[in-house]
């Protein structure tokens, strides 16, 4: 129904996220600026990009710019850009409802930070917050906006208050005009229709920004006399227009000429991130393969750090002209999260997404930045480090399924706790450095939290025997291992699965068993795949664990999790004959092979092993009744 004005109401998620913006950016409010100008700018990127395969869609607007207007009586402010525009729908979609993926997740962290009172401006900042931000200085924004390429343009307004009008407008230039009707300036504040606090606001957060930002500015000018000479004593009061950024490119510049505050600004710019970034690459490279290239590593994740549609990841120029952005050819997907820009002179203008896989410059690239990012990873100080690995591991660590070529380099960035570390990060590296002489393999085991994978019966001999045990409690880990197998010629080993051989037995006494062992397997009859005398417990009676090529119960879980179909895989129950327990139900099954206690004892021993790894019991009452009799001594019936 185009044509006549339509009300809508705000997604309720949008609703929201416009209360906590208002609410927790007050303070900073001045950032609306850099948000309706960093859209501007990408909507002329996009423009010039579609322009070099359509070259009739700039049609004589061929200036690309940004203009700012200031009104003081009317109180108003205003973002104009002739870039790509926006159709009534795109208007629809974009501006209203939130197409951003990891909107949900943001919401949970801020309702989670609220009890603590921590929504900072930095957690708002990671989700990007864009055109809502206006909504903290505007009482009312009016939106025209007219698509490349269209002949029809559309109006939306809204004064932040849960609605927005939606009508047909006619538009005459292409772009899109953000009209701001501004609060009222209370004393102390900052006033957004003044000259110097725009061009401030706008030096700070905007200056690298690539097309002319520009505003009329009054200027005092003498007056030209008849004679076309400037009359020195006569001056007058013109309006002039003033481009107020330096467009300085500043992956162009000297590495050494960049301040950190630059640097801080130009990574806000492009990620929407704004969290000073943790790290960056400044390269210039010469010779065959001639790039200049200027990357972050962010100092946290990103709330759509899984989206396939991430937005801001690597911009692709060639002699500092626009090509893509996200430009994914770049940077594997394990390193998604780096941001930045690569500026490649050889690059042809209308390479599309196709050509670039392809295309050997391109990929010489990426292997270069690969090799360089890795290696600015590995040279992180330890607390920077740790911040990254906090942040990416559980995406970086696919690097090892990904990257064959630099898997050893992506191992040895690797870091677990482990039994011994004390709650500290240690590499593979580390680990075999110190294994026992006589340690063959390094040992591992997975599972869902450290305290769980700690007290776990599967660890008692190797704790016994003082070997360290790395703790994997990220469900990556499982196919890090897989792909991995081995470190510096070390093979790992489950130390859940499998037998360890780590102890000689007692063959007479384990013979002595067998009879028990075969009674409990029948007794047990589907559920378990073997009953076996363990090679991994101490001091408890029983344990669930799986062949040596079996799937780990975590790997099941998860991929259960996951909705994925898992083949029901049976395990083996480990007993431990050492166990006074153990020794009790034999003295019972060889008195009487028939007596009725003995299938209870059975039921027992597999519960206690479910139990031991967090699972749950078919028949809790009936476990309770048996610890009740075990522990008031009535274990001989
Ligand atoms: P973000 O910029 O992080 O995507 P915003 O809320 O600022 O989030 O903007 C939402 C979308 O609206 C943008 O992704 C873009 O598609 C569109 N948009 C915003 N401003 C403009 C503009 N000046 N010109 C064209 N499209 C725009």
């Amino acid at each position: 129904m185009e044509g006549t004005k339509q009300t809508h109401q705000f997604k309720t998620e949008v609703q929201q996220l416009m209360k906590i913006i208002i609410n927790s950016l007050y303070s900073h409010r001045e950032i609306f600026l850099r948000e309706l100008i960093s859209n501007a700018s990408d909507a002329l990127d996009k423009l010039r990009f579609k322009a070099q395969t359509d070259s009739h869609i700039l049609g004589t607007d061929t200036e690309l710019k940004i203009r700012i207007t200031r009104d003081k009586k009317k109180n108003t402010l205003e973002v104009a850009d002739n870039g790509i525009g926006m159709t009534y729908d795109e208007v629809v979609e974009n501006i209203g409802t939130i197409a951003k993926s990891g909107t949900a997740g943001f919401l949970e962290a801020v309702g989670a930070a609220k009890n603590t009172g921590a929504v900072t401006p930095e957690l708002i900042g990671q989700f990007g917050v864009g055109f809502y931000s206006a909504f903290i200085v505007a009482e009312k924004i009016t939106l025209t906006t007219r698509a490349a390429g269209s002949d029809k343009g559309c109006r939306w307004e809204s004064a932040g208050d849960g609605s927005y009008t939606i009508e047909e407008f006619t538009k005459e230039n292409r772009g899109t005009t953000i009209t701001l009707q501004l609060k009222k300036v209370e004393e102390g504040d900052q006033d957004f229709t003044d000259e110097w606090t725009i061009r401030g606001i706008v030096k700070r957060h905007s200056d690298f920004v690539a097309y002319p930002i520009v505003m009329d500015v009054e200027k005092t000018e003498p007056v030209i006399g008849a004679d076309g000479k400037p009359d020195k004593d006569k001056t007058q009061k013109v309006i002039r227009e003033e481009t107020l950024n330096s467009m300085k490119a500043i992956w162009t510049k000297d590495k050494n000429e960049v301040t950190e505050e630059e640097h801080n600004e130009f990574y806000q710019h492009i990620s929407h991130d704004w969290n000073p970034p943790l790290a960056h690459l400044h390269l210039k490279l010469e010779g065959t393969t001639e790039y200049n290239a200027l990357l972050y590593l962010p100092s946290k994740a990103p709330f759509d750090l899984f989206s396939h549609e991430q937005k801001h990841g690597i911009q692709l120029y060639s002699k500092r002209v626009f090509i893509m952005e996200n430009c994914k050819e770049l940077m594997p997907q394990y390193l998604a999260f780096v941001k930045g820009v690569v500026d490649a002179p050889d690059l042809n203008l209308n390479v599309s997404r196709e050509i670039l896989q392809q295309d050997a410059l391109v990929r010489n690239i990426k292997k270069n930045l690969v090799k360089k990012i890795l290696e600015l990873i590995a040279g992180l100080e330890q607390e920077k480090y740790e911040t990254f690995y906090k942040e990416f591991a559980h995406i970086f660590k696919a690097g090892v399924s990904q990257d064959f070529e630099n898997r050893d380099k992506i191992a040895a960035l690797l870091r677990y706790k482990t039994t011994k570390s004390d709650g500290k990060w240690v590499s593979l590296k580390d680990y075999v450095d110190r294994m026992n002489p006589d340690q063959k393999d390094i040992y591992y085991i997975t599972g869902e939290s450290l305290t769980s994978l700690m007290n776990s019966p599967h660890l008692e001999v190797l704790k016994e025997k003082d070997i360290e045990v790395l703790l994997m409690t990220d469900p990556i880990d499982e196919w890090v291992i897989r792909d991995l197998h081995e470190f510096e010629k070390k093979t790992f080993r489950s130390a859940e699965k499998g037998d360890l051989d780590l102890e000689k037995t007692d063959d007479k006494k384990k013979e002595g068993y067998n009879a028990l062992f075969e009674f409990i397997k029948s007794g047990l009859g589907e559920k378990v795949k073997d009953v076996k005398l363990s090679t991994h417990l101490k001091n408890s009676a029983a344990c669930l664990s799986g062949d040596a090529y079996d799937m780990s119960a975590y790997m099941e879980k998860i991929l259960k999790a996951g909705g994925q179909e898992v083949p029901p895989s049976k395990r083996v129950l480990e007993l431990n004959m050492e166990h006074p327990l153990l020794a009790k139900i034999k003295a019972v099954f060889e008195k009487n092979k028939e007596a009725e206690i003995l299938t209870d004892y059975t039921t027992f021993l597999y519960d206690l092993a479910v139990i031991s790894e967090g699972g749950k019991i078919d028949d809790p009452a009936k476990f309770n009744k048996m610890i009740g009799k075990l522990t008031s001594g009535a274990v001989d019936q």
